[in-house]
């Protein structure tokens, strides 16, 4: 009899629905993935770990894990695969699937809150603008954990920044936001199960 946890992820089995079949079962485990990943180090969960939790359903483990939050996306892991397992689309679905369900890690509080608010800043301009989404960030942090020096943290850097042009007192907005909405639309259409 096949055995589902180790086929290709069953989306009756996730929390919610992944946004395309994720193939796990051909990984078999050799660490190439974990090896070339940048953030590694800083994983609770090494990413060849995670693969093996998606294979063996542990999808508890896998979705309070701190280790989907550090993931920056960088695709390195799927590159480099030889059985050509999605790595880095497994990150991304069990952070969709962590934050659906609330089980977003606590003490990553902070990346959550980063990702939340930097969509939400495209979503209403239509491209990134940098001040408010510092300042956006910063005093979510700062309501959230009580830490006031956060909100002057880095601040040196902007004059640097300034500098180099890449922090804009008026904000840009892009031309046809009704494109950007659309696009977000289409993200969330296609999410739900
Ligand atoms: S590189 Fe691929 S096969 Fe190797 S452990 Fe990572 S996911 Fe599994
Ligand atoms: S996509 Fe995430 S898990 Fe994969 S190598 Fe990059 S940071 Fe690591």
């Amino acid at each position: 009899m096949e055995n589902q946890a180790l086929g290709q992820v069953p989306s009756e089995h996730l929390p919610v629905h992944f946004p395309s079949p994720i193939q796990v079962a051909n990984c078999y485990q050799c660490g190439k993935c974990t090896a070339g990943c940048p953030v590694a180090m800083h994983m609770d969960v090494a990413p060849n770990q995670v693969v093996r939790l998606a294979q063996l359903g542990e999808w508890e483990k896998a979705l309070r894990s701190r280790a989907i939050w550090e993931c920056v996306g960088c695709q390195t892991c799927s590159t480099r695969c030889p059985k050509e397992v999605d790595c880095a689309g497994v990150m991304d679905a069990l952070r969709e699937a962590s934050l659906a369900r609330g089980m977003a890690a606590p003490e990553r509080f902070s990346v959550v809150a980063f990702q939340k608010i930097f969509l939400e800043n495209i979503r209403r301009n239509g491209r990134l603008n940098e001040l408010e989404l510092i300042g956006h960030f910063k005093l979510d942090v700062v309501l959230h954990t009580g830490r006031i020096p956060f909100l002057f943290k880095d601040a040196g850097l902007a004059p640097q920044l300034g500098k180099r042009k890449k922090l804009h007192l008026i904000p840009g907005k892009a031309r046809d936001r009704g494109v950007v909405n659309r696009i977000f639309e289409r993200c969330a259409s296609e999410r739900k199960p």
